[in-house]
C-alpha cells in the first residue's frame, strides 16, 4: 500500500506543487487548508486530492483534523510543514499580537502536527517529517523578527526531533527556500521585484516545483540517510 503524505497549506502556493508533486510519485496526500475554501475546491477539482480545513495553530483542531485524515485515507506516513504565515513589522512597532500570530501558525504548528501522530511513525518504524522554513528564517529580515525567529526555530526543532527518532526509521528535514514565484511574490511591485531579484545569484525567482521536488525526494525511502538536515534552495542568495 502506498504511503499517506498530509501536506499543511497544501492547497495553494508552494503546498499545492508539494501536494500534486507527491500524488505524482504514487504517495496517497491529503491536503489541509485554513480557510480558503473556493481555491481548496478548485485544487480539489482539478488534482483529485482530498481537502481538509483545520488550523495548524490549534493544537486540539490538529488532533481532530489528523485523525480524519487517518480516518479517511489511511495511517499518516509522511508530514509536510508547508503551512505559514507573515505578519511583518518593525520591532519596535510589532503588536504582541503579530508576533504571536506567526509564532503559532509558523512554530507551534510542528508540535501541533507532529505530536499527534509521532507515535504511530515509531510503531511502525517509518515516518517522514518535513518542514518549509524560509531564508529569511536563515539570515534574519528586517520587518520580520516574528517570521524569522519562527522559521529558524522549525530548524532547532527538526534537528532534535531527527536525534529522538532515528533508531525509529524517522527522517525530519527542513527545506528552506528563497523566493520562490508564487501569488503573494507577484504582487510585490515591479521595481521592488526588480530588486529582489537582482540580489539571486541564479538571477531569477524559484519555482514552486523546485521546492516540491525537494520534499519528494525527502519523503522518498531513498533519502533515510538524510535526517535533521536544511536544504536550502535559493538560487545562491545565502550560503550558510
Ligand atoms: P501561500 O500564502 O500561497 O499559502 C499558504 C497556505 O497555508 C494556504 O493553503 C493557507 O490556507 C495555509 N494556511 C495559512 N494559515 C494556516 C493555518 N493557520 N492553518 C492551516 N493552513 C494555513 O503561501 P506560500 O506558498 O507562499 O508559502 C508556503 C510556505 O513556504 C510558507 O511556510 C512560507 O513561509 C514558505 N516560504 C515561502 C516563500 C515564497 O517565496 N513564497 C519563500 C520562503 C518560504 P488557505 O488557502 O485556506 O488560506
Amino acid at each position: 500500500m502506498s504511503k499517506v503524505a498530509i501536506v499543511t497549506g497544501g492547497t495553494r502556493g508552494i503546498g499545492q506543487a508539494i501536494s500534486v508533486e507527491l500524488k505524482h510519485h504514487g504517495f496517497r496526500v491529503a491536503a489541509n487548508y485554513a480557510g480558503n475554501d473556493e481555491a481548496a475546491q478548485k485544487f480539489n477539482a482539478e488534482f483529485g486530492i482530498p481537502v481538509f480545513k483545520w488550523d495548524v495553530g490549534d493544537y486540539d483542531a490538529c488532533v481532530a483534523g489528523l485523525a480524519e485524515v487517518e480516518k479517511e485515507v489511511g495511517p499518516i506516513d509522511i508530514i509536510v510543514n508547508n503551512a505559514g504565515i507573515t505578519r511583518d513589522a518593525m520591532l519596535h512597532r510589532m503588536t504582541p499580537q503579530q508576533w504571536r500570530e506567526v509564532m503559532r501558525v509558523d512554530l507551534d504548528s510542528l508540535f501541533n502536527m507532529v505530536h499527534p501522530v509521532i507515535n504511530g511513525m515509531r510503531e511502525r518504524n517509518f515516518g517522514r517529517i518535513i518542514s518549509i522554513s524560509s531564508i529569511n528564517g536563515q539570515k534574519g529580515q528586517m520587518g520580520q523578527t516574528n517570521y524569522s525567529a519562527a522559521k529558524a526555530g522549525m530548524i532547532g526543532f527538526t534537528k532534535a526531533l531527527a536525534l529522538e527518532n532515528a533508531k525509529k526509521g524517522i527522517t525530519a528535514n527542513v527545506v528552506a527556500p528563497g523566493y520562490i514565484d508564487t501569488e503573494m511574490v507577484q504582487a510585490v511591485p515591479g521595481n521592488v521585484l526588480d530588486s529582489i531579484i537582482a540580489q539571486i545569484p541564479v538571477g531569477r525567482l524559484g519555482k514552486a516545483q523546485e521546492i516540491a521536488k525537494c520534499v519528494s525526494f525527502l519523503a522518498s525511502r531513498d533519502a533515510g540517510f538524510i535526517t535533521g538536515s536544511t536544504i536550502t534552495a535559493n538560487g545562491g542568495q545565502y550560503i550558510a
